[in-house]
């Protein structure tokens, strides 16, 4: 292609949406910013709008539309809001790749659409492949679209495949850093607030995903996440905690040899390899002093202490509609968290109690995904009410 790869920017005022256009600003002959659309953040999305000039912009608050409409439609940029039109504005014919990262269950529809019309997706959003990894699978077969991880750990095992035959793998190793409370006690988690749980170790994120790594859901979702990008199966998938996050992950082959993927903590790295189609582009990201690190460490994950971890294979063994619900309940429960209305401790109580409670849908289509996530949510509301 010799003109630059028109990519839809999905989630572009968040922390991997702005990381993305920093990519996107420093290799203007590779790449342009084609459309850019946000939740709600107007005041925001209007000024990256001003700054990197897209064909369109959208807003899934439809509430906002006309302010964002009187400011960008005189410098020529066309407006729309809502969730269906942001889902549908990838399906544009000159979108060549879409960047999905929007939070949650959101990721879902814009990725379908994608898939069906046959673009590259550049896949931050993890809680597509959670909710709905079976369906995008099948969705997969019939299109010609490709994945291209950006999620850290799924991007150094892509890197650490390159060259070599799936069939010779034994074991991915995902790590982990364990989080703001690797290691607390069972009782101070209990007592633990919102600003102690935002205060994470290694990266900068935004908030929900900071949440999901202390409780450690994330990696759980991160297990779900590798099994559908890779197709290797559940048992031969582990969480390793790597208090330095150095080491982005790992993939153990049938002879023995380990090959881990390694940098500094910094988006821009996976972020640039999925853009590139795994290409690698100079000057992406910090480079790494190993002297600066003089001890790598290694642990096995504390079930007990982080029960969520163990989601991953019951959902993954259960399959159906389970995952979708754990995603849902946990949007609920970490929203909750983060005003203050619930304990840290009972987002996993919160989800456990909707798995029991929500519909179960073991062979679901796209609509299955979309009723139990509704009703899925409702339980976890019910259940927090009375807490
Ligand atoms: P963030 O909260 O910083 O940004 C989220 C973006 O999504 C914002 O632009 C927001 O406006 C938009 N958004 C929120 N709700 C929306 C909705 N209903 N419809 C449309 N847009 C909506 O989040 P983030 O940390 O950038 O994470 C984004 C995704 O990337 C998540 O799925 C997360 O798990 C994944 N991820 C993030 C990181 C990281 O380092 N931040 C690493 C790996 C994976
Ligand atoms: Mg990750």
């Amino acid at each position: 292609m010799n003109r630059p790869k028109r990519i839809a920017v999905l989630g572009a005022t968040g922390s991997i949406g702005r990381q993305t256009l920093d990519i996107i600003e420093r290799y203007p002959n590779r790449y342009e910013a084609a459309i850019l659309a946000a939740g709600r953040r107007v005041d925001d999305l209007i000024a990256l709008a001003q700054k990197y000039r897209p064909r369109q912009v959208v807003i899934a608050d439809e509430s906002l539309l006309p302010k964002l409409r009187s400011a960008l439609e005189p410098l020529g940029i066309a407006t729309a809001a809502g969730a269906r039109a942001l889902a549908e504005s990838v399906e544009g014919d000159d979108i060549d790749m879409v960047l999905t990262a929007t939070v949650g269950y959101s990721g879902l529809e814009p990725t379908v659409h994608a898939i069906k019309a046959g673009k590259d997706i550049a896949l931050a959003n993890k809680e597509t492949l959670v909710v709905a990894g079976d369906l995008v699978g099948r969705l997969l077969k019939g299109s010609k679209t490709k994945i291209y991880p950006v999620d850290s750990e799924h991007s150094a095992i892509a890197q650490c495949l390159q060259g070599e035959d799936i069939s010779s793998v034994e074991r991915l190793l995902i790590t982990a850093s364990g989080g703001p409370f690797r290691t607390w006690p069972m009782e101070r988690m209990a007592t633990a607030t919102a600003a102690d749980a935002l205060r994470h170790p290694n990266w900068s994120m935004g908030a929900k995903i900071t949440i999901d790594s202390a409780t450690m859901l994330n990696k759980a979702f991160e297990i779900i996440e590798a099994h559908h990008l890779f197709g290797i199966d559940p048992e031969r998938i582990e969480a390793v905690v790597h208090p330095q996050s150095i080491i982005h992950s790992m993939v153990e082959f049938v002879d023995g040899s380990v090959k881990a993927q390694l940098g500094v903590p910094d988006m821009h790295l996976p972020i640039a390899y999925a853009l590139g189609e795994k290409q690698r582009l100079q000057g992406a990201s910090k480079h790494l002093s190993l002297a600066d690190y003089t001890t790598l460490t290694f642990e096995h994950p504390d079930v007990e202490r982080f029960p969520s971890l163990g989601l991953a294979h019951y959902c993954l063994a259960k399959r159906g509609t389970s995952a979708c619900t754990v995603n849902a309940a946990n949007e609920i429960a970490v929203a909750a968290f983060l005003n203050d209305r619930i304990k840290f401790t009972d987002i996993y109580r919160i989800i456990e109690h909707t798995l029991k409670v929500a519909s179960f849908v073991a062979e679901p289509d796209y609509d299955d995904y979309v009723a139990v996530n509704s009703e899925s949510r409702a339980k976890a509301e019910e259940y927090i009410a009375c807490l």
